[in-house]
């Protein structure tokens, strides 16, 4: 089979064995599967990559053989996302799987799939996050319901809706589905970015339902008071790598708002200044949002089946063999007219 590894010198497309069934388990035949921004982060860190693997956890594909038992039998078609949790720590028993101690992922820790097929073992499919596909639902949205699942989770921790108002920070793909899902709640929403580019990727997909700002250029702080009516946001995500639009956040909050720093920062550089006072006199609450539960991976699936959020709008298909090419491109930011690319290993 066709399988891209994730090497020093970058994505490199190789022929090697199928993967074999040696205990219990299944082979998926590997339909689709997302880029994501992590897949962009260990390219660029690729010189420091421990060994080479095949990455890759946003997946969709159809089950070719399957041995024990195992609830999915040979043409099933399954959603794949990341996560293996243990299911025994502290936080797994709480029900908080995405905070588990002992997470695996795949693409990481175990082989993924950006490749023909991959093995799903036993443990795997017990403790990972593995769903079958809605009837009549794409392969490329089987894979979208992965990043997506992460957005749902944080809209769970926070539900909006029409008397609320929203800010994103960042317009990349995972910004604007914070935006798509905020709009589905009826809250009115501010999209903002410093990138003009990326805000008209944005607009060609959310259209007018939103409130577009360029954050090098206008006054965003003066925007939103003056769409809450003096007020502030009721919740602002920080859906971009950037220290300053984490310190930016608290000026965008009312009182009592909740600003949740949904993307992490460069390992190197964590470290931010906040303005601790808004903080304190504003009782702002201040929070992360990281990965999502086994249920938010199906209620995602639920919205694109049920097209509240139109994945097509979202994505553009590459074969396995545009990885390399796909990767620099989503790299440099430049000239993209798509939010999302999905490799599909069969094209
Ligand atoms: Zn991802
Ligand atoms: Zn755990």
């Amino acid at each position: 089979m066709k399988a891209a590894f994730l090497t020093r010198e970058g994505f490199k497309v190789r022929e090697v064995p199928e993967p074999v069934l040696k205990g219990d388990g299944v082979i998926l035949k590997v339909e689709a599967c997302g880029v994501c921004g992590s897949d962009l982060r260990a390219w660029r860190d690729r010189e420091n990559i421990p060994e080479e693997i095949i990455r890759g956890h946003e997946i969709a594909g159809t089950v070719v053989e399957a041995k024990g038992e195992i609830p999915y039998g040979v043409g099933t078609r399954l959603a794949v996302a990341a996560d293996i949790n243990c299911l025994k720590c502290f936080y797994c028993k709480k029900g908080e799987y995405n905070l588990c101690d002992n997470k695996k992922i795949l693409g990481r820790d175990i082989p993924g799939g950006f490749a023909q097929y991959m093995l799903l073992d036993e443990y795997m499919i017990e403790h990972g996050i593995v769903n079958e596909m809605p009837e009549g639902m794409k392969f490329v949205e089987g894979a979208f319901a992965e990043p997506l699942s992460s957005v749902v989770a944080l809209h769970r921790r926070f539900p909006m809706n029409s008397d609320r108002t929203v800010v994103v920070l960042g317009s990349g793909p995972m910004g604007c589905l914070h935006a798509d899902l905020s709009k589905l709640s009826g809250a009115k929403v501010v999209l903002a970015d410093i990138s003009q580019e990326r805000l008209e990727a944005a607009k060609e997909v959310l259209k007018n339902s939103v409130i577009y700002v360029n954050n090098s250029r206008e006054d965003l702080i003066r925007i939103v008071k003056d769409v809450t009516k003096g007020i502030g946001a009721d919740l602002v995500i920080v859906a971009a790598p950037s220290p300053s639009a984490q310190s930016q956040a608290l000026h965008l909050s009312r009182k009592r708002g909740i600003i949740v720093f949904f993307g992490g920062l460069p390992p190197d550089r964590p470290e931010v200044s906040l303005n601790a006072n808004l903080i304190h006199y504003n009782e702002l609450i201040v929070t992360g949002s990281f990965s999502y539960n086994p249920s938010d991976h199906r209620h995602a699936l639920e919205l694109l089946a049920q097209k509240k959020i139109d994945a097509s709008r979202y994505i553009k298909e590459f074969p396995l063999e545009d990885i390399e090419s796909v990767v620099e491109e989503l790299s440099e930011g430049k000239n993209i007219d798509y939010l999302k690319a999905v490799i599909r290993p069969w094209r």
